[in-house]
C-alpha cells in the first residue's frame, strides 16, 4: 500500500509532485492500493481550497487513488493512541513553557550544543500530573536503542536515541503533531512503503519509534526522494515560481511533459519521451540517484514540445480552444514556441489583423493577388504564380508576404511552412 500525503497549506511544489506520480507508480507496479491523504492537522496553516486544488492536479496527471483520508478526521485515535502510551508510561505529560524551553535551548546555543530535551516532567508521579492545572504537551520518550531503518535510496540509515530525542507528540491544544498523525495514519491505514522528499529523512526514525511504541509490528519500507536544486544548486524553495506545479501548468507546459520531466530528474531511464503509463513497465526506485536533482527549466521545455507534437489533433485544438484544425501549425511552430501560451501567441499574430509597417502598398497588392491565386501543391510554384499576379519582386515580395501570412518579417522558412498554412491563406488574404 502507497500513499501520498499533502498538507493543505500552499501551492503544489514540483517536490512533493514528483513523490505523488512515484508512488502512484509504484502502486501500479505491484498492483496494490494508492492513498491519497490531505494532512490537514496544521489548522493554522490550512489555506480554504487547496484539497480540491490537490485533487484537481493529480487528476490531471492521471493519478487516480482508491482510498482518501483527511487526517483530522482520524483525531479520535491519535488521542486515543496518546493516551495508550500515557498510560503505558511509553509517553508523558510535559508542562514546561515555551519561554522555560526557549531559555535551555539559548543556553544550549551559548555552548555550541544541540538543544536536547532535559527530562524535566518525565519522572513526575502521578498526582503531580494530575493535580497541574498547567497547559501541557504529551512527549514520547526517546527509545533506549538506535533505530535503524532501509532506504531504496540511500540505503541502511541509523538514528541515535540522543537525536531522536523525547519529542512532542500532542500540542496543548490535544491535536496531534506531524510526526505523530502521520505515523498513526500509516499504521493504521496499512501503508507499507513511504516514499517521500530527503527533507523527512529526520521524522522517519521518530515515525518509526511511534509505531514501535504502539507495538506494530510490520515492516515499513522507505525511499527518500533527493531534493530538487534550481539552476543556481540551491534548494528550490516554495517562493520559486518554477517550483509551483500551478506555475508550471498555467505557463502552458503539459502535465504529460512535467510528469516526464520530473521522472527524468536524477533517474536513468530507457528512453527519454515517455508518459506516466508507459513509465509503469520499467520504472525502478532504485535507479534513482542519492544526488539532489537540478531543475533545467530548458530541458523541461524540449519535454514539452516533444509532447505538444505527440498530442493528436484534437486533443491539440482543444487546449488551444480553436474550433479551426490549427493542430498541424501549432506542431510546426514548436521549433519557435515551447508552450501553449508562446504557441497561442503565435498563432494569434498570425490570425491577427496586420501592422503592415512600409510595406503598406505592396500588402494590399499582395492580398488582391492571394485571393485570386490558386494554392497550388508545393510552394515554389505557389510563389511564382503570387509574383506573376502582384508584379512585387525581392524584398518587395517576401516581406509583405510573410507580415502578410504571419504578422512578422522574420520566421521559419515559408518553403517549409507553407503547406501547414495552405489551409488558411484564403482566410489570411481576406482579413482587414
Ligand atoms: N504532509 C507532509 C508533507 O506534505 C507529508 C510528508 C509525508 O509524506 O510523510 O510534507
Amino acid at each position: 500500500m502507497y500513499r501520498f500525503a499533502p498538507s493543505p497549506t500552499g501551492d503544489m511544489h514540483i517536490g512533493n509532485l514528483r513523490a505523488a506520480l512515484i508512488n502512484y507508480l509504484c502502486s501500479k507496479q505491484e498492483k496494490t492500493d494508492f492513498i491519497l491523504r490531505i494532512e490537514d492537522t496544521d489548522k493554522a496553516r490550512n489555506i480554504a481550497g487547496k484539497e480540491e486544488e490537490i485533487k484537481e492536479i493529480l487528476k490531471l496527471f492521471g493519478i487516480s487513488w482508491q482510498h482518501y483520508y483527511v487526517q483530522s478526521e482520524n483525531l479520535k485515535f491519535h488521542r486515543q493512541m496518546a493516551l495508550k502510551l500515557v498510560s503505558e508510561k511509553k509517553a508523558f505529560a510535559c508542562f514546561c513553557t515555551e519561554e522555560e524551553l526557549n531559555t535551555k535551548k539559548e543556553a544550549a546555543k551559548a555552548q555550541n550544543k544541540p538543544y536536547r530535551y532535559d527530562g524535566t516532567c518525565e519522572n513526575l508521579q502521578d498526582n503531580d500530573v494530575l493535580e497541574n492545572e498547567k497547559p501541557f504537551v504529551i512527549r514520547l520518550k526517546k527509545p533506549e536503542k538506535a533505530m535503524k531503518f532501509k532506504d531504496f535510496i540511500k540505503g541502511e540509515l541509523c538514528f541515535e536515541p540522543e537525536n531522536i530525542d523525547s519529542f512532542v507528540i500532542m500540542r496543548a491544544d490535544k491535536t496531534p503533531t506531524y510526526n505523530f498523525a502521520c505515523a498513526v495514519d500509516d499504521m493504521l491505514e496499512g501503508v507499507s512503503c513511504i516514499i517521500r522528499g530527503e527533507d523527512h529523512v529526520s521524522n522517519t526514525p521518530k515515525q518509526e519509534h511511534i509505531r514501535a511504541s504502539l507495538n506494530y509490528e510490520k515492516p515499513m519500507t522507505y525511499a527518500h526522494l533527493p531534493i530538487i536544486l534550481n539552476e543556481e544548486g540551491q534548494k528550490m524553495s516554495k517562493r520559486e515560481a518554477h517550483s509551483s506545479v500551478k506555475w508550471l501548468l498555467e505557463s502552458g507546459i503539459l502535465p504529460s511533459a512535467v510528469a516526464n520531466y520530473l521522472l527524468l530528474l536524477g533517474n536513468k531511464t530507457p528512453c527519454e519521451i515517455f508518459t506516466l503509463d508507459e513509465a509503469i513497465s520499467w520504472f525502478d526506485l532504485q535507479k534513482l540517484s542519492k544526488a539532489p536533482a537540478r531543475f533545467d527549466l530548458k530541458k523541461l521545455l524540449q519535454v514539452n514540445r516533444e509532447h505538444i507534437k505527440r498530442l493528436d489533433d484534437t486533443s491539440l485544438n482543444a487546449l488551444l480552444k480553436t474550433d479551426k484544425n490549427l493542430a498541424p501549425l501549432a506542431k510546426f511552430y514548436t521549433q519557435e514556441a515551447s508552450t501553449l501560451v508562446e504557441l497561442k501567441e503565435k498563432l494569434e499574430a498570425i490570425f491577427a489583423k496586420k501592422a503592415y509597417g512600409e510595406f503598406e502598398k505592396e500588402c494590399v497588392i499582395l492580398k488582391e493577388a492571394l485571393e485570386k491565386c490558386e494554392l497550388k501543391e508545393n510552394y515554389e510554384e505557389f510563389k511564382q504564380e503570387l509574383i506573376k499576379l502582384s508584379g512585387l519582386r525581392g524584398k518587395n515580395f517576401f516581406m509583405p508576404l510573410r507580415i502578410v501570412l504571419t504578422g512578422s518579417t522574420h520566421g521559419p522558412e515559408l518553403t517549409e511552412l507553407y503547406p501547414y498554412l495552405k489551409p488558411f491563406i484564403k482566410e489570411l488574404a481576406r482579413k482587414v
